[in-house]
């Protein structure tokens, strides 16, 4: 199923940046397992691509099957596709359904350099994710435990379990550099 997704390796200057995001990293916090931590590093790979490539809000997913396999990649890409529910998680997801042939994600990990929006965490109920770990809370819209909790809501048939945090201290300034960046210009 990999076949149908070409590699899209990072480019140089995007590893370096991210090396020197990474070395200002707070030592020894709680930040996840290791396993976390790598997929976390992959979603901000993605997130850059996205400020990048498309100068999109750096946001980027990753889902990953039960057997540690990347199925889908995704970052912001709402303006780029006029599209107003192509936030990175709904792009990850739905590669991930054409990569395993299956509308449910049954098993799979999302990694999201960000808390997800209530529009991505119900596509995740639906979905049957089996696992969220996101990295910066969002404390304006987020919807995995700032101000919905809709992963973990009792009323939903299916729940999601949730790890927030995860490299927060990457995440989180790469976005607030890119808001800064985009006040200082004249809005296109
Ligand atoms: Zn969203």
């Amino acid at each position: 199923m990999r076949e149908k997704m070409p590699a899209i390796p990072p480019s140089a200057a995007t590893m370096v940046a991210l090396e020197e995001l990474q070395a200002n990293s707070v030592a020894g916090q709680d930040d996840g397992s290791e396993v976390d931590r790598h997929w976390m590093r992959h979603a901000l790979v993605l997130a850059q691509r996205a400020r990048d490539e498309d100068d999109e809000i750096p946001v980027g997913a990753v889902v990953v099957d039960a057997e540690g396999r990347v199925v889908g990649e995704g970052w912001n890409r709402n303006i780029t596709e006029h599209d107003p529910a192509a936030h990175a998680e709904i792009v990850a997801m739905r590669q991930a359904g054409q990569a395993l042939a299956n509308h449910r994600l049954v098993g799979c990990t999302l990694y999201v350099t960000l808390e997800p929006c209530a529009m991505c965490a119900m596509a995740m109920v639906h979905a049957r994710i089996a696992r969220v770990v996101f990295g910066a809370s969002d404390p304006k819209t987020g919807a995995a435990g700032s101000v919905f909790d809709l992963l973990a809501d009792l009323r939903h048939n299916h729940r999601v379990a949730v790890r927030g945090g995860v490299l927060a201290d990457v995440a989180g300034p790469m976005l607030t550099a890119y808001f800064r960046a985009k006040r200082g210009k004249p809005q296109g």
